[in-house]
């Protein structure tokens, strides 16, 4: 008899739980692109303790329909890509089917979900085990609550930070939603108290306003370029409002937000010598491209991402910043690019 044994799904989950679901908030990024996927119009957002006593999410979106519901909680289950070839054309945030069964093998999970035909089905599950499988009539869209996340891996529940570091890394990633889907209303609301609130109307200026402050965001910059393989929209701060941090720094891809050192690097090199040494401008730019040229599947929770091309978005990125200086005369117009 040999020694190996295939994991049961429970098990396997929890593993892959691991990678996908860090902190609360990656339960949060996770659940607010289901919703932005499913089309929703308005997703709201409420935490409490900083999302280790719960997190809830409200959507009105396309919801799961009955047959789909306890499919949807299977590890690769996934309506958003059918074959190989879509793994290069991906338009949704989510495309691995990772997160459901991955958050609900760690937490409590209560879901509600009601499609336009269907009249609405409530699944519980306690550490990825269904307790609850119903028929539950309610509205279209899906309401989702996760309690005592990490209730059953008490290495990962130790190793949480403070309530105050959780919830900023849960702002942070609803925030670059929020710039992301400037056509989604989004609120997010902690232990009641309201700290953002987007109102849908697809004009990001007033999601910067939102976020930074109206004072910040009429001070910005509008920036918009594009080539043969690029479109660039976005705004970018005057080059003495600053932060010590680049995190002020959004960068989207094709609705997805992505962390990539080069970009901020062609943008630092856009502002020229007007930036302070280790000082970032607060910046948003949302990229956009044929999804072929951009590679998704570098990194379980889709920040990372490689591109095709990189060196042309680069130099397309400095020299739209660097026009916009020279209009306003804050690089001279003789100066030749570094
Ligand atoms: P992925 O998003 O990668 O497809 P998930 O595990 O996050 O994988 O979700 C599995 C499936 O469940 C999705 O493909 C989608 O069909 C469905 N789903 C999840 N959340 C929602 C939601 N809020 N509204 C509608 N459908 C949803
Ligand atoms: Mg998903």
């Amino acid at each position: 008899m040999g020694k190996i044994i295939q994991l049961d799904d429970v098990l396997s989950n929890k593993i892959a739980a691991g990678e996908v679901v860090e902190r609360p908030a990656s339960v949060v990024k996770e659940l607010v692109e289901n919703a932005i996927d499913a089309g929703s119009s308005v997703v709201e957002i409420d935490v409490e303790e900083a999302g280790l006593n719960k997190i809830r999410i409200i959507d009105n979106g396309s919801g799961i329909e009955e047959d789909d519901v306890l499919i949807a909680f299977q590890r690769h289950a996934t309506s958003k890509i059918k074959d190989e070839s879509d793994l290069f054309r991906i338009k949704t945030l989510g495309f691995r089917g990772e997160a459901l069964p991955s958050i609900a093998s760690v937490s409590h999970l209560e879901m509600i979900t009601a499609t336009e035909e269907h009249p609405g089905t409530k699944v519980v599950i306690d550490g990825g085990k269904i307790t609850v499988h119903e028929k539950a009539p309610s509205r279209r869209g899906t309401d989702i609550t996760i309690s005592d996340l990490f209730y059953n891996t008490p290495a990962r529940l130790k190793y949480m930070k403070t309530i105050h570091t959780e919830l900023g890394n849960i702002t942070d990633v609803v925030n670059r939603l929020a710039l992301a889907h400037p056509e989604v209303s989004i609120r997010l609301r902690h232990n009641d108290r309201t700290l953002l609130q987007t109102n849908g109307n697809g004009d990001v200026r007033q999601v910067l306003a939102a976020i930074y402050g109206v004072n910040i965001a009429k001070n910005m910059i509008p920036i918009s370029v594009r080539s043969l393989d690029f479109k660039i929209n976005g705004y970018i701060s005057m080059p003495e409002i600053t932060r010590a941090s680049r995190n002020y720094v959004s960068t989207m891809i094709n609705g997805r937000f992505i962390k990539n050192y080069a970009l901020v690097k062609a943008i630092q090199e856009g502002y020229h010598t007007l930036l302070p040494i280790g000082r970032f401008p607060i910046v948003l730019l949302a990229i956009e491209m044929d999804p072929i040229l951009v590679d998704v599947n570098v990194h379980p929770a889709k920040l990372e991402v490689r591109l095709s091309k990189e060196q042309e978005l680069n130099h397309l990125i400095s020299d739209a910043i660097k026009t916009a200086f020279k209009k306003r005369e804050l690089i001279p117009n003789g100066m030749s690019p570094v």
